[in-house]
């Protein structure tokens, strides 16, 4: 049996006619940026988060970028956020000329560890930058009050978590704005790259409306420096198609989760994800598998970080890159999301951080791992996963 770790085939043949409908529609229409497609989306997106505006963009990336320079973050600011996120979420606060500062995550949701935060505010930061990684979403009761006890903005990275709630309301209506992609593996995913930011605010949604569009607030008149960052109608119409049918997914990566954590209940080499939380829409469901101290304070993991590194090298460490080849042999695709966190990362070595300095954010990523998850997996591949990992744990031999 052969297990990818993400897979449309399903999902397109569920249906594909209504999105060869919608291509088709825009591709007759001639109305390929901006219009009625893209305005439905908007529309519909933003009461889905619970918010009055959504403004549309090229990419998640893109909305990240976009977010924090309406909110006037530069040269001088900085930006807290965590390691453990993919690299967009720091590039972004880079790309606007600020500086990411991360703080260490949890290690039981591997979320930014809001007690760590207060002790990395200083005179220059203006804002933080929550992840909810993997669609678990972050403790945004507590979050915002440390920051309007601080007085600092607050941009959420929602990219992994469209359609996920805290405590009642959706991601992304918390902050003053909230970063949504739709690059085709999240939740919500296009047939091509996309991205949204959704805001309260109405000067907020103007000015980020205008920043994406070559900081033109009337045709030919340019106020600022912006993007050309707009969301195609032909992505719009695909989107627009989904978006009614995200809740249901949600609800089947929901199911999927608590059948992989009963299945691997009983197989103590794994750290299952943390499993308080009903608000969590698992876009990935990833496991621990404890490393060994002989993994941990080899010269060899310290020399890899910051230089050219070969996979071999990266794969010749760990007990979880060990599991993993073996369910590759096996059929099963698993991905490890991250195997540096972005503080180790070679460009930003420039930022001076050091191999030990965020431990439980270099622990997560020698010990990660993301199993098949997507909402049309059958129950039949999830038990074929789950039977494999138990067989090489009990018949092979971690060297
Ligand atoms: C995917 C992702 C992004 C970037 O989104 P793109 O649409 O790929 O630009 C940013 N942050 C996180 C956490 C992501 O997973």
């Amino acid at each position: 049996m052969h297990v990818p770790p993400f897979s449309l085939n399903k999902q397109l043949s569920e249906i594909g006619p209504q999105l060869e409908e919608a291509l088709l529609r825009v591709l007759r229409s001639g109305h390929y940026i901006g219009g009625s497609e893209v305005e439905h989306f908007e529309k519909g997106f933003a009461e889905s988060v619970g918010v009055p505006f959504a403004v549309s963009c090229n990419s998640g990336t893109d909305a990240l970028i976009i977010a924090l320079r309406a909110l006037d973050i530069g040269p001088g600011d900085e930006v807290i956020t965590c390691s453990f996120s993919f690299f967009a979420t720091a590039e972004a606060i880079t790309l606007v000329g600020a500086k990411p500062v991360f703080v260490e995550v949890d290690p039981h949701n591997y979320l930014i560890d809001i007690q760590k935060i207060e002790s990395a505010i200083t005179p220059s930061t203006k804002a933080l930058l929550p992840v909810h990684l993997f669609g678990c979403p972050v403790n945004m009761d507590e979050l915002m009050k440390l920051a309007h006890k601080n007085n600092l903005k607050v941009i959420e990275d929602c990219a992994q978590a469209s359609g996920t709630k805290w405590n009642g309301d959706f991601v992304g209506s918390f902050g003053d704005v909230g970063c949504f992609s739709f690059f085709p593996t999240k939740n919500l995913g296009a047939s091509g790259d996309g991205g949204a930011v959704t805001t309260k605010n109405k000067m907020l949604s103007i000015r980020m409306r205008q920043l994406a569009v070559h900081g033109m607030p009337k045709r030919y008149v340019h106020t600022e420096i912006g993007y050309n960052s707009r969301l195609d109608a032909i992505q719009a119409s695909i989107l627009n198609v989904k978006l009614p049918l995200l809740e249901g997914w949600i609800e089947r990566r929901k199911s999927i989760a608590s059948k992989y954590r009963e299945l691997l209940k009983d197989v103590k080499e794994i750290q299952l994800p943390m499993s308080d939380l009903k608000d969590h829409s698992w876009n990935q469901f990833v496991i621990r598998i404890k490393s060994l101290d002989k993994d941990f304070d080899s010269s060899e993991q310290k020399e890899y970080f910051h230089q050219e590194h070969t996979k071999q090298q990266i794969e010749s460490i760990s007990k979880r890159d060990w599991l993993q080849n073996n369910l590759t042999e096996k059929g099963i695709s698993t991905i490890i999301y991250y195997p540096i966190p972005i503080h180790l990362q070679p460009a930003y070595k420039c930022l001076g951080y050091t191999v030990g300095q965020l431990p439980q954010t270099e622990k997560l990523s020698k010990e990660v791992l993301s199993l098949p998850i997507f909402p049309e997996i059958t129950i039949d591949e999830q038990q074929y996963v789950v039977s494999s990992i138990k067989d090489i744990f009990k018949n092979s031999k971690y060297p």
